[in-house]
């Protein structure tokens, strides 16, 4: 199925038989009627009748169905004859008689409507060409609309790599912040391509593959360009979906067809970008997805089949390593995984650093701080955090980006861009303004919990009609159950603030009352904080890269049970929450109303105020 080599006459030859069914088509429409007919002279009957009478009709035919009698009569002077055609007025056997005694012969040859050639053309060459005609133009949509490729339909099967070498993507190792130690594994291997001898004096062998898993935009995509850059040997570059065809064994034909190439440029690297396209697990449903299932077992046997020694190896990406097929991931196939995670703290400032090389931006920047309050985000985020910074030194009509662009920046990748048009009502911004100090003095006067970073009221692209911002002061890999309920008590500070005050509720607790439940449910079923369920698993995470889906595992009843100690878990940091803004009462009508009147409000000043205010109690308590 790899006829790829005689397109070129094909397509000439395409062309040609389009344009001669276009010329016949056009002659039989309008020129040859035209001919034929002009040469059959319509005549009256009388006529005939004269001309019979004087011996000059020479063959005479019947076409009774269409009540026309032809027939040639002799042109005078010349042995040419001249065909004439005129209606039938009664067929009777006088007639017949009539044209017996005249010396006419009885004739079914003579040429009428169609030549005989024509009627070959039209009956059967004609409909061939047009199948033909059909048949290419389907074959050019089917190239264009279904293969993707450019090789199209006559080209099923040919995998479309694209090959790298060292130059063309221009990516360094240096280009990667962050992610140490796939670097560190990613290096080896291309230490092994270089000097293979190295590691073969010693008997080891060169791993066959290398899966590079995380979550999206850590830079998986990233890496492999950076191994492409820096291997001086061919390099493979396919994403797992270019395999997936419309017709069963195309996508395996395809693996079949990169291995081969992979196999001739040897030593070289292949890298399947989102391998879970393919790779997903082969389940036992009858009627599964057959294709999937094929490319699949072909992509195994191929990974079997080439020896180590040659060279190839395989990368693969994927942000849903649970998904994929067991047998894929052994040893053998892909004996390593390389995660790449979410960078850290100093990850995220040397990523910061290597993008905010690629636009002008003032020397006084403190990345550490930016990097402090971007916590969570992913390398994808941070690049993308600098180029809004970058957009809007620009749109504010400055040279070089500062320090509050990028802090901007942050709030408009995490939370949308400030919505200019929403204007809220004084009641809906005095309500905000309290839900916010609400959260952020909860917050604050709780021991462990991460101090307020920045507060504001102005509404986002994203829904949020305010939001506070908390900062954690380093690093935390772990939380206590503590820090966990502190967390959730500061979720449902702003709905207390909000009862305080104005005694009713609003629907702007929506997503905090998310995230509080979240944290509840995983407190109890996941983390083994519940005096009950001891450290028993109720959940398990599937999709841990992806959201982290859940999905229970437990009994009915435990379920119920479940339930109501979430509930509980959260009414209880509610109540506590409440008490500590009861307390603090003063406090939140000044912060409140000192957010109202800003509309933002950075930590510092909200620490100053509060601690103010504290002094100040003390002084009277004092006095
Ligand atoms: P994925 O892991 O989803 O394949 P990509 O590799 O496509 O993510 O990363 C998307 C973009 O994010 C990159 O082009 C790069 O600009 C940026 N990026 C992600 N991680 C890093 C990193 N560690 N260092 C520098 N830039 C990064
Ligand atoms: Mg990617
Ligand atoms: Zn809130």
């Amino acid at each position: 199925m790899t006829t790829n080599d005689n397109k070129k006459p094909q397509k000439v030859l395409g062309a040609y038989a389009l344009g001669a069914l276009l010329l016949i088509f056009l002659l039989n429409i309008f020129v040859f009627p035209g001919l034929l007919e002009r040469s059959i002279r319509e005549t009256s009957y009388s006529d005939f009748l004269m001309n019979l009478d004087s011996h000059q009709v020479e063959q005479v035919e019947f076409d009774a169905q269409n009540y026309t009698i032809y027939y040639t009569v002799k042109i005078p002077d010349s042995d040419r004859s001249q065909t004439c055609k005129t209606g039938i007025i009664n067929m009777s056997d006088e007639l017949v008689n009539r044209i017996y005694t005249s010396g006419a012969e009885f004739a079914s040859a003579i040429p009428t409507r169609q030549s005989p050639l024509m009627s070959l053309l039209v009956g059967l060459i004609m409909p061939a060409l047009i199948f033909f005609g059909i048949g290419l133009l389907l074959q050019k949509w089917m190239a264009k609309n279904i293969t993707g490729g450019p090789g199209g339909a006559m080209s099923f099967g040919k995998s479309n790599a694209k090959i790298y070498v060292k130059s063309s993507t221009g990516i360094k190792f240096s280009d990667v912040a962050g992610e140490d130690e796939a670097k560190e594994l990613l290096t080896e291997l291309v230490d092994f391509l270089h000097n293979p001898d190295k590691y073969r004096d010693i008997g080891a062998s060169m791993p066959k593959g290398a899966l590079l898993v995380g979550p999206p935009g850590t830079g998986k995509t990233l890496l492999a360009k950076a191994v492409a850059g820096e291997a001086e040997v061919p390099f493979f570059s396919i994403s797992g979906s270019e395999f997936v065809e419309m017709f069963v064994g195309m996508g395996a034909a395809k693996v079949r067809d990169l291995f081969r190439q992979a196999n001739e440029k040897a030593p070289c690297i292949v890298f399947i970008d989102e391998i879970d396209t393919i790779g997903k697990k082969r389940d036992g449903n009858i009627g599964g997805n057959d294709e999937r299932e094929q490319t699949l077992n072909q992509l195994l046997t191929e990974m079997d089949g080439f020896d180590g020694s040659k060279g190839v190896v395989i990368l693969a990406a994927t942000n849903r390593p649970d998904s994929l097929d067991p047998a894929l991931t052994r040893p053998g196939r892909f004996d390593r995984r390389i995660p790449v995670e979410l960078p850290d703290l100093q990850g995220r400032e040397d990523i910061l650093k290597v993008h905010a090389k690629k636009i002008k931006i003032s020397d006084n920047v403190n990345f550490h701080d930016i990097a402090k309050a971007a916590s969570g985000a992913s390398g994808a985020e941070l690049a993308n955090i600098v180029n809004e910074a970058a957009l809007r030194a620009v749109r504010s009509g400055r040279r070089f980006a500062n320090q509050a662009d990028l802090e901007e920046s942050i709030e408009v990748v995490i939370a949308g861009y400030q919505k200019k048009n929403r204007v809220l009502s004084e009641k809906e911004k005095l309500i905000v303004s309290y839900h916010e100090i609400g959260h952020a003095l909860v917050a604050a006067m709780q021991s462990n919990s991460a101090p307020v970073h920045k507060i504001t009221i102005i509404p986002r692209t994203s829904g949020a009609l305010g939001y506070t911002m908390q900062v954690e002061d380093g690093e935390h890999f772990l939380m206590s159950k503590e820090e966990l309920e502190n967390k959730i008590a500061t979720f449902t500070g702003g709905r207390a603030a909000e009862e305080l005050i104005f005694h009713s509720v609003t629907t702007g607790a929506s997503n905090d009352i998310e995230q509080a439940t979240k944290l509840a449910r995983a407190m109890i079923t996941r983390y083994g904080m519940s005096d009950e369920f001891d450290m028993v698993a109720m959940e398990t995470v599937s999709n841990q890269y992806l959201g982290g889906d859940t999905s229970l595992a437990c009994s009915a009843e435990t379920q119920t049970k479940i339930d109501q100690k979430t509930v509980a878990v959260v009414r209880a940091q509610h109540e506590k929450a409440a008490k500590i803004l009861q307390e603090n009462l003063p406090k939140l009508h000044e912060l409140a109303k000192y957010l109202y009147d800003h509309e933002t409000i950075t930590g510092d000043e909200f620490m100053e105020i509060l601690l103010k205010k504290q002094e100040a109690q003390t002084d009277a308590a004092t006095h």
